[in-house]
């Protein structure tokens, strides 16, 4: 049931400086003007975060969690309290508010915290007043009435939270891109906004490491089935609508083409196949928070077997400290670390019911001679492990073959395979 109530999150940069926060005001004015009810969300101006996270390191070396959440969230205020100004400034009624003052309410995981309920009444009373509301997006407060944030790029979530609790018809995301591309455009220039794209290709999508939406907003988003539209605030173009996935969608077999540097992988050679290994492998890392991605491990040759892993650069020295005593402990052969690794990934609704995707994918690395150290599947989703140097050169192949640059990509076929699932 519509009430007439719009969401719009303007991004870091959208909010970066005194001249853009008076474009948002302007936008935000005329969406009123058009008789609607507008509940702004802002993230901090842009590199406003890194700075106050660098301040904080510089102040210590291990700054207490509680006291970041305090520290970031006044960068979302700061633009709250701007915007509203702007607002002001045009004759537009307009009050900010915090995470506190719109009752959102979090669980203790400082920096990192999840959202547990929106009270909302604040806001629907400045609604009803038909007054614009601007919330500090990225924080909430927990039970004990302590600041929290919702982790980096948070302000997305808090936007879709606050839309699902208002029940908006859609939460828009204003950013400085015009959209969902199916890859980033510095790498592949050709790179084609998409239309639509469903809530499971951007879970993927985000899981890979687009920097568009947070992965928690998408999460939620699916969860409510609250339909999002990212656009530009710069430019007029429609954007891209992420909903449920439906019959009129274009559904081409591949939507996009993703890369994830930054990644690591673990080898552990000549581990006995035995029960147990392998939980011996992965319980420690476990414990110490690394959290691990691709898995093979071979089939076993006169009772031994290998497993090699994924992990994030990041925390590929921490592992290895805790694998040399695992890998001690269960004897394995050899432990090794090779940092040079990167994943690349096609992503497709069109996948579930059309097979031969896999093999066009490594077909067209395999004629580039690029070697695939791992391979890891979805339903619609294929990665491949590759030496990073040819991370790039995989991409454009990719975008390539499967035709994504050009505007007529390519569908899959109407017959009646279509509706079958792939085996
Ligand atoms: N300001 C926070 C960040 O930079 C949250 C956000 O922008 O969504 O991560
Ligand atoms: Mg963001």
């Amino acid at each position: 049931m519509s009430q007439n109530i719009v969401v719009q999150k303007y991004g870091g940069t959208s909010v970066g400086s005194p001249e853009r926060i008076r474009q948002v005001a302007k936008r935000v004015a005329a969406t009123r003007a058009e008789g609607k009810k507008v509940l702004v969300v802002v993230s901090a101006m842009a590199g406003e975060t890194d700075r106050l996270l660098n301040l904080a390191h510089e102040i210590s070396e291990r700054p207490d969690r509680r006291e970041i959440d305090l520290l970031l969230s006044s960068g979302e205020r700061i633009s709250a309290a701007l915007v509203a100004m702007a607002l002001h400034s045009i004759d537009c009624p307009a009050i900010s508010v915090t995470g506190r003052q719109m009752g959102l309410l979090t669980d203790n995981s400082h920096t990192r915290a999840r959202i547990i309920e929106i009270d909302g009444e604040r806001v629907r009373k400045i609604l009803k007043a038909n007054q614009v509301v601007v919330c500090a997006g990225f924080q909430g407060v927990n039970e004990q009435g302590d600041v929290t944030t919702l982790g980096r790029g948070g302000s997305d979530t808090s936007a879709v939270a606050l839309a699902v609790a208002l029940k908006s018809d859609i939460c828009e995301i204003y950013t400085d891109v015009k959209g969902v591309y199916t890859t980033d455009p510095r790498i592949v220039p050709e790179a084609r906004k998409l239309e639509t794209v469903s809530f499971e290709e951007m879970l993927e999508m985000s899981s890979l490491g687009a920097k568009v939406l947070q992965i928690r907003c998408v999460e939620y988003a699916n969860r409510y089935k609250m339909p999002i539209k990212v656009r530009s605030t710069f430019d007029d173009d429609p954007g891209t609508l992420i909903c449920e996935e439906n019959p009129d969608m274009e559904q081409p077999l591949v939507s996009g083409v993703m890369c994830a540097r930054g990644q690591s992988k673990i080898t552990l050679k000549g581990v006995p196949d035995q029960p147990g290994i392998a939980a011996k492998v992965f319980c420690p890392l476990s414990d110490q928070g690394v959290s691990v991605d691709v898995i093979i491990q071979n089939v076993s040759q006169e009772g031994h077997t290998d497993i090699s892993f994924t992990l994030p650069k990041t925390h590929l020295t921490e592992a290895m400290e805790v694998m040399e005593r695992s890998g001690k402990e269960i004897q394995a052969a050899e432990v090794i670390a090779d940092s040079h690794i990167a994943k690349v990934s096609i992503v497709g609704a069109g996948m579930r019911s059309h097979a031969g995707i896999a093999a066009r994918m490594f077909d067209s690395l395999s004629r580039e001679g690029i070697n695939i150290m791992m391979i890891s599947t979805s339903e619609i989703r294929i990665s491949c492990i590759l030496e990073e140097k040819y991370a790039e050169l995989a991409v454009r192949v990719l975008h390539d073959e499967f035709k994504l640059g050009e505007n007529d990509s390519e569908k899959p076929s109407q017959s009646a395979e279509n509706n079958q699932k792939a085996m």
